[in-house]
């Protein structure tokens, strides 16, 4: 080691001589940015969160979502690959006669319990017909009231198609977000201090299922084999 190096001076002086430029400079172009100026420039390279956020890459693999007929109608045909394959045995499906001859069967309910899901993506794989994919440019659902918050219904999953084939790649994050920021300013409405409290539901989701089946995704059985019951 040299004499400078052994005394530690030039090096502690460029770190902060590095810490500074970056302060200075951050500061500077904040303040412009303020004022509507230097817009182009980025002040700092960190994602200023949740102000803004990242654009996941073309290959990002989340939130799943069931694929549909032209016709619109789901394109599952209730063979219960994707539940036998999956290691968390968070899918659970009840299959119901298809009224098309020509379909065997359909899913009456499709339910995916994303607190158990580990996003493997073997449901993914193991669909013999392409129902089943985790395109959807979407995070899991971050929070919510209930355990029912996070169980994604057959409704949810075929409107993340409607989205995606409506709004493109942005289209199901947006609603989300938009989703989160509504159940805030409901929650957070200081007229109506009865809603903060996380175990209410304040705003069904846009795709929210009838009623009667949100009562019955209560009571959500696990994987039909987890719980001796077998599909019908
Ligand atoms: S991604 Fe994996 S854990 Fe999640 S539902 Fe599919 S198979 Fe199950
Ligand atoms: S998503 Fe695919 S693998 Fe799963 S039940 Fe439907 S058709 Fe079968």
């Amino acid at each position: 080691m040299t004499l400078a190096e052994r005394l530690y001076l030039p090096e502690i002086v460029k770190g902060l001589v590095v810490t500074n430029y970056h302060f200075v400079r951050n500061l500077v172009l904040h303040t412009a940015h303020v004022f509507g100026l230097a817009k182009s420039r980025r002040a700092a390279t960190t994602v200023q969160y949740p102000d803004e956020r990242k654009r996941y890459s073309e290959g990002y693999r989340g939130s799943h979502r069931l694929t549909l007929r032209p016709d619109g109608a789901v394109r599952c045909t209730a063979c219960f690959l994707c539940a036998t394959a999956c290691p968390a045995q968070c899918i659970y499906i009840e299959a119901g006669e298809h009224p098309d001859p020509h379909i065997e069967k359909y899913p009456m309910r499709y339910e995916i319990d994303t607190l158990r899901c580990i996003y493997c993506g073997l449901c993914v794989e193991a669909c013999p017909c392409d129902a089943i994919r985790m395109d959807t440019y979407v995070h899991p659902r971050i929070w919510g009231f209930d355990r029912k918050d996070f169980v994604e219904t057959k409704e949810l999953l075929m409107h993340r198609s409607e989205v995606l084939a409506a709004r493109g790649r942005e289209g199901n994050m947006e609603e989300m977000l938009a989703w989160y920021q509504e159940q805030d300013r409901q929650v957070y409405n200081p007229q109506r201090p009865e809603l903060k409290t996380y175990t209410s539901r304040v705003l069904p989701p846009p795709w929210s299922a009838p009623d009667e089946e949100q009562g019955a995704i209560e009571a959500l059985p696990r994987h039909p084999g987890a719980n001796g019951s077998s599909p019908k």
